[in-house]
């Protein structure tokens, strides 16, 4: 074995503890299908300890220490937990792709943009206290009024498999920069990385209680977090099936809830484009993570008039896809994550097939990988809307392809489904790539490139690919309290001189303010290709409630991007 998985505990209170019920649950590999180690499996009894535990974190010195602290505080640990983070990075990615089977230099990538997300994140943990007590002009001279930014208070944040430790980070990391104390429930098919998370919070020593680690099943662990009534938010990624779960356990409670679901993201591919380039990144936008991405562009929609020649680009770049152990040097595509997925994506492809497409490449396990859930990158063919390889999110290496001749007919197709999580578009027309991008009913919209996420930019989807931004200046954890105060004096009721506080009225929502364009860039990406973020995200509190936001991505670089071999170059 390439690493030793560690065995450990629950995390709770800033401790170790084994769960209530004793319980334990197997850790396979999906390269080898071999059980390779166990994680504990928390109950609803395990739950209670931990809300309990982040209860009193909350509290602890009456708030001071952790929720009012100064941001800075609570910056300095999360730099902490960075650098230990960049420390472990070699064995953190190794654990990651043996737990989920992406190939190593994926894992890499990931641990590295989590040590860039808790220093993210810091740096906005550090500027939230000048951010306190922004002035709101009123009409009338006899008020005065200020909005107020607090932690919501005990969240709980429950993420999938596909990218275990960076989806946590994705919520671990603005909820401590906000204050709030919180309840990380990761996927069961892969928490490893999670617990070592545990580990690397008790080496920086954070405040006990601050963050438990609950791994378990979702019924047994995830459900009694989302249902508990001391538990304030629930922030959840993951499937749009369980989401709803989620969101209806909630509505009991009236409890606030964030949801990042699934998708199947469209990409255009418009007939002015270099072959090659658009090849690679249709290529990327699907079958990147062994094609289990939720914003994943699965449905590929190319111009009728270059149809055919860049299908036979795109069927030659991904035969050249080595497909391996995650471990093997140069592995560009790893297993599925488990039996299950192997089973529900093998299902898929013969559903289409049985319903009249054409597998035109794939559609099989690997003649070469006698064990291990490992299925072709696969391209689908001669598929009609009504087919569910068209309409359901496989979550696997399946894209399906349709033609189109006019742009109106491209969008159509794109807009063709409940889903809006991403979409992209491939032209040399810059005019045209604005126009379809404000057209596409998505959260995100990548151009002339599919999938390059930066945690400076909002992410999160439209229609039944959820609700809620994630990253980006949203620290979305908090709520914005707006206090109105009534000046006192000689000449009105309440005592003379000061001004007292007297009404408080509650703004849910997310807060913080426009960024509207910014060239910022993780390291990771940054290192080696120039990439623009241009971001809007915009606060006008009552209006927000009523504006989607949408985030466009484009890749300005000249050079092709060059993560898969190139067949020309064979
Ligand atoms: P899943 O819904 O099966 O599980 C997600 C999490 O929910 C796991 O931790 C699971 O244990 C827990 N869970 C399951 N049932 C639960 C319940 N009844 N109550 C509370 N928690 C419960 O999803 P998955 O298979 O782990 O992940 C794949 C899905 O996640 C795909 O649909 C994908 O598109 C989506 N996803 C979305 C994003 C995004 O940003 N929008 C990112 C990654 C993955």
């Amino acid at each position: 074995m390439a690493v030793q998985v560690p065995s450990r505990q629950l995390f709770i209170d800033g401790e170790w503890r084994e769960p209530i019920l004793k319980k334990r649950l197997p850790i396979i590999n999906p390269a080898t299908e071999e059980i390779i180690g166990n994680i504990p499996a928390a109950t609803a009894e395990d739950v209670e300890i931990a809300v309990a535990a982040a209860r009193r974190a909350l509290s602890r010195n009456k708030g001071k220490d952790w929720a009012t602290a100064p941001g800075a505080v609570r910056a300095k640990y999360l730099r902490a937990i960075a650098a230990k983070v960049t420390e472990r990075k070699t064995e953190l990615a190794k654990l990651e792709a043996i737990d989920c089977g992406k190939p190593l230099d994926e894992a890499v990538w990931d641990i590295e943009d989590v040590a860039g997300c808790f220093e993210y994140y810091a740096d906005l943990a550090e500027g939230l206290d000048a951010k306190q007590k922004a002035p709101v002009s009123l009409p009338m001279e006899t008020f005065k009024s200020y909005v107020l930014k607090e932690p919501i208070g005990v969240v709980g944040l429950i993420t999938p498999w596909n990218y275990p430790l960076l989806m946590a980070t994705w919520k671990v990391a603005p909820s401590l920069a906000a204050g709030c104390a919180a309840i990380l429930k990761p996927s069961e098919l892969a928490s490893i990385t999670c617990l070592e998370l545990a580990e690397v919070c008790r080496e920086v020593g954070l405040p006990p209680g601050v963050l438990n680690i609950l791994t378990g099943l979702g019924p047994e662990a995830g459900a009694p977090l989302a249902s508990h009534p001391d538990v304030d938010k629930i922030a959840f990624t993951g499937s749009s099936a369980t989401g709803s779960k989620i969101m209806a356990a909630a509505a009991q409670m009236v409890k606030p809830v964030s949801l990042e679901l699934g998708g199947k993201s469209p990409i255009i591919v418009f007939e002015d484009v270099d072959l090659d380039k658009a090849a690679e990144w249709t290529a990327f936008g699907c079958f990147w993570t062994n094609g289990q991405i939720c914003s994943a562009t699965s449905r590929l929609i190319v111009h009728e008039n270059i149809a055919r020649e860049f299908l036979d680009r795109l069927v030659k770049w991904t035969k050249n896809i080595k497909i391996s152990d995650p471990f093997e040097e140069g592995c560009r595509l790893g297993p599925v994550v488990s039996g299950g997925q192997y089973e529900k994506v093998l299902k898929f492809i013969s559903t289409a097939k049985s319903e009249g497409a054409t597998i035109l490449s794939g559609g099989a396990r690997p003649e070469h990988l006698k064990k291990g859930f490992f299925v072709e990158p696969t391209i689908i063919t001669d598929v009609t809307t009504s087919m569910q390889i068209w309409r359901e999110e496989v979550f696997g290496p399946v894209l399906c392809v349709k033609t189109f001749s006019t742009e109106e007919e491209a969008l159509e197709l794109a807009n063709d489904t409940h889903y809006g999580l991403g979409a992209a578009v491939i032209s040399n027309d810059l005019e045209r790539c604005d126009r379809v991008s404000k057209n596409l009913q998505a959260g995100i919209v990548w151009v002339n490139c599919s999938q390059p996420c930066f945690c400076q930019a909002p992410w999160g989807g439209n229609k039944r690919s959820g609700f809620g931004r994630e990253l980006g200046e949203c620290i979305y954890v908090l709520f914005a309290s707006q206090t109105i105060v009534l000046k006192t004096g000689p000449d009105r009721p309440g005592s003379a001189g000061l001004e007292t506080g007297v009404l408080t009225g509650l703004i849910i929502g997310p807060i913080l303010k426009t960024l509207d364009e910014t060239d910022v860039l993780t390291s990771s990406f940054k290192r080696k290709y120039g990439l623009f973020v241009r971001t809007g995200w915009f606060f006008h509190r009552g209006l927000d409630n009523y504006l989607s936001v949408k985030q466009v991505t484009q890749y300005v670089s000249d050079e092709p991007w060059g993560w898969y071999r190139s067949p020309s170059k064979l």
